[in-house]
C-alpha cells in the first residue's frame, strides 16, 4: 500500500516537473539602460537583434528621442511576440510569421499545438519567412485574406464610388507586416484616412502600408525583402483590421496583384471579398 502511494507520489512530481518545464520560456528578456552616445543602431549590435525588434518590443520610441538612462527591453535571442486570439491556432499564428509550426512548438517548448486566447507565442527572427513565396520580385507582405481588390469601386464607409488604390489584406491586429522588397523608408506615421503608415521607396516603386498597429521603422531606414516593418492595426478610416497595401511608380499607381506572386501556392491568400466586410481607405 505505501509502496502504491509513493510511487504516484513520485508520478505527481515527475508530471509536475514536466509541466513545471514546459511552462519555461524558451528566450528571455533583457532590461537595457540607454547610455550615452547609443543610437538604436549601436544596441541592436550589442545584443544582436535588429531594429525592428527593439520598436517591436518598445512601441513609441523614436530615434531621435531615446534618452539616457532610458529602459529598453530587448528578448534574446532576436523574436517576436504574438498574443493569441479567438478562433487562432498554432497552424494559423505559424502563417502569419511565414514560418513552420515544428519550428514555433520547439521555440515556445510547446508538447502539444493547443494553445490559448492570451498566450504569448515567441517567434524568434531565425524562423520567420521560410513561407515566403518568392517567384516573383516582390513577396506577399502579410498573410491574410484579400478582402478588396484595386479599383473602382463603392468606398465601404462614405459609400462613395472611387478608386481603391490598392489591395486591402484582413488580418488580426498584430499580424506581422513584411517588407514587399528592399528599399528606403521615405515616410513613417499617421496620415489621415491611410492610419498609421509607413511607404518605402525601392528605386523602381514605391509601397504604402496602412492601417497599421505598431510602425517597427523609421524615416531613412534602409529596409530588406521579407523584413518585418510593422504590425496590422484598424487606424485611419477602416472598418477593420487589414493591411492597405498601394504599389505606385512616379505618379501613377499599379494594381498590386499584377506584381504580387500567385496566390496558389502555400502561404498565400485566399479572394474572399464577397464574404469580407473589412476595408477602408
Ligand atoms: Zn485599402
Amino acid at each position: 500500500m505505501n509502496q502504491c502511494c509513493s510511487k504516484k507520489g513520485y508520478f505527481a512530481i515527475f508530471f509536475y516537473l514536466i509541466l513545471l518545464v514546459s511552462s519555461f520560456a524558451s528566450y528571455s528578456v533583457i532590461t537595457h539602460t540607454v547610455q550615452q552616445n547609443e543610437t538604436l543602431f549601436s544596441i541592436s549590435i550589442k545584443y544582436n537583434v535588429s531594429i525592428s525588434t527593439i520598436f517591436d518590443w518598445n512601441p513609441g520610441i523614436s530615434p531621435n528621442t531615446l534618452k539616457i538612462g532610458q529602459s529598453l527591453k530587448i528578448p534574446q535571442p532576436d523574436g517576436y511576440l504574438y498574443e493569441v486570439k479567438k478562433g487562432d491556432t498554432l497552424s494559423s499564428v505559424a502563417k502569419l510569421f511565414f514560418a513552420d509550426v515544428e519550428d514555433i512548438k520547439k521555440a515556445n517548448d510547446l508538447s502539444s499545438s493547443t494553445i490559448v486566447i492570451g498566450q504569448k507565442i515567441f517567434v524568434p527572427s531565425k524562423i520567420i519567412g521560410k513561407g515566403f513565396n518568392n517567384e516573383k520580385s516582390i513577396i506577399w507582405p502579410t498573410y491574410g485574406t484579400l478582402s478588396s481588390l484595386y479599383g473602382y469601386r463603392i468606398h465601404p464607409i462614405t459609400g462613395e464610388r472611387i478608386l481603391h488604390k490598392g489591395v486591402d489584406i484582413a488580418a488580426p491586429i498584430g499580424t506581422p507586416v513584411f517588407s514587399a522588397e528592399d528599399g528606403v523608408v521615405d515616410y513613417v506615421g499617421e496620415n489621415n484616412g491611410y492610419g498609421l503608415m509607413i511607404q518605402i521607396n525601392s528605386g523602381k516603386d514605391s509601397y504604402i502600408y496602412g492601417h497599421l498597429s505598431q510602425i517597427n521603422v523609421y524615416s531613412g531606414q534602409y529596409v530588406k525583402k521579407g523584413q518585418l516593418i510593422g504590425r496590422v492595426g484598424n487606424t485611419g478610416v477602416s472598418t477593420g483590421p487589414h493591411l492597405h497595401f498601394e504599389v505606385q511608380k512616379g505618379s501613377k499607381l499599379y494594381d498590386p496583384l499584377v506584381l504580387l506572386p500567385s496566390r496558389s501556392n502555400i502561404y498565400v491568400l485566399d479572394e474572399r471579398e464577397s464574404t469580407y466586410g473589412v476595408g477602408g481607405e
